[in-house]
């Protein structure tokens, strides 16, 4: 049996703080997605994660916090870089990479002599994180593969019966995983776009990031981790649909036409708008406007979810922008295509 908590009760997450201490699995809202808990410095505890969600050992995790002075004791330094970094932005969406304490255990870091390490600014989430006193491992609370889970629904649909509780606490705010930023490198690289961009650490710190996975000169900027792994993959087959105007359109009434049914869109607004007529066998999910991505990337996933619920042969996904938090949502849509390697 899952317990099913409810945020809104203190004596609830005290249970769920409770369960954390004693090594069992439990899922959180934070203001990215959904978590799935584990003592991160338990090595037992934490193997428990990649079990039950079905991770690659070589996967790394995520530790959690609420105080800066525990990534003090999780990382072997932190620079005055990090720490004006943290300063900046945490809590919030945004991991540090760091040289590795031994205290880490090496099955949170797959091996690495880093550690990833972020405070979450969700409020549920610190409250428990202050409960349990203790860093807290924790990978998005999907079966690896899947796409992330942003409501405790979700994570219901993956997890019932397999791990020991469920706080409930709404749908997650930003709704893409957090960026995580390596500062074991000059400079820093950005391995994972969230909603935190490279303009951000540019325009607060006046520091320059790289984005990871791109070449500068002969010189291949490192990916995350875990990235060479299948993620955020519906059951269906993802189409997607990029470039403007009459070309746009185009492009998706011959997707339309040919696609396998049942057939499902997540399109902008402007774009419904601009198709007229779709054909009623078709499902539809309005993505609201180009203009508003961060709306975008709360619902992305949901959407995802919505259509492999309905059993969806294929989707088509309309390409936004490449820049500020449409940087991240174009990372998540590719990988929902099939792109990057697979396992
Ligand atoms: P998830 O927990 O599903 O949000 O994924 C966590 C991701 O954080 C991993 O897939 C990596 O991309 C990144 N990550 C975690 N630990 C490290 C690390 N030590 N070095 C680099 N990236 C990391
Ligand atoms: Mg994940």
């Amino acid at each position: 049996m899952t317990y099913r908590w409810d945020g809104k009760n203190k004596e609830d997450i005290r249970q769920a703080a409770e369960a954390l201490r004693h090594g069992q699995l439990v899922a959180f809202p934070t203001e990215t997605v959904y978590g799935l808990g584990a003592n991160g410095l338990d090595p037992l505890s934490v193997k428990a994660i990649y079990e039950a969600k079905g991770r690659p050992s070589d996967n790394p995790l995520i530790l959690h916090i609420y105080d800066k002075n525990q990534a003090k004791a999780l990382a072997r330094e932190v620079t005055p870089l990090a720490e004006k970094i943290m300063d900046e932005f945490w809590p919030g969406p945004l991991t540090l990479v760091l040289p590795k304490d031994i205290c880490v255990p090496d099955c949170i870091s797959g091996g690495r002599d880093t550690v990833a390490i972020r405070m979450p600014s969700n409020i549920l989430a610190r409250t428990l994180l202050r409960m349990t006193r203790i860093p807290i491992a924790a990978p998005s609370a999907n079966l690896s593969g899947k796409p992330s889970a942003t409501c405790a629904e979700h994570v219901w649909q993956d997890f019932d019966g397999r791990i020991y509780g469920i706080i409930d606490g709404g749908v997650c705010q930003v709704g893409v995983e957090s960026t995580v930023l390596d500062l074991t490198v000059e400079p820093p690289v950005i391995l994972r776009p969230g909603a935190i961009t490279a303009e951000m650490f540019k325009e607060r710190l006046g520091l320059e990031v790289l984005q990871g996975g791109a070449k500068v000169g002969d010189k291949e900027i490192p990916k995350a981790p875990g990235m060479k792994y299948r993620h955020y993959a519906p059951k269906g087959k993802v189409l997607l649909a990029q470039g403007q105007g009459a070309e746009l359109i185009d492009d998706i009434k011959e997707k339309i036409a040919h696609a396998q049914r049942p057939l499902g869109l997540m399109l902008s607004s402007e774009t419904l708008a601009d198709l007229g007529e779709i054909p009623q066998d078709v499902t539809v999910r309005d993505l609201g406007s180009i203009n508003d991505l961060n709306k975008w990337a709360a619902e992305l996933f949901e959407v995802l979810r919505y259509f492999d619920q309905k059993e969806m042969a294929t989707i088509i996904a309309e390409g936004c922008a490449y820049e500020k938090i449409g940087i991240a949502v174009m990372n998540r849509l590719t990988k929902a295509c099939g792109g990057g390697e697979k396992v």
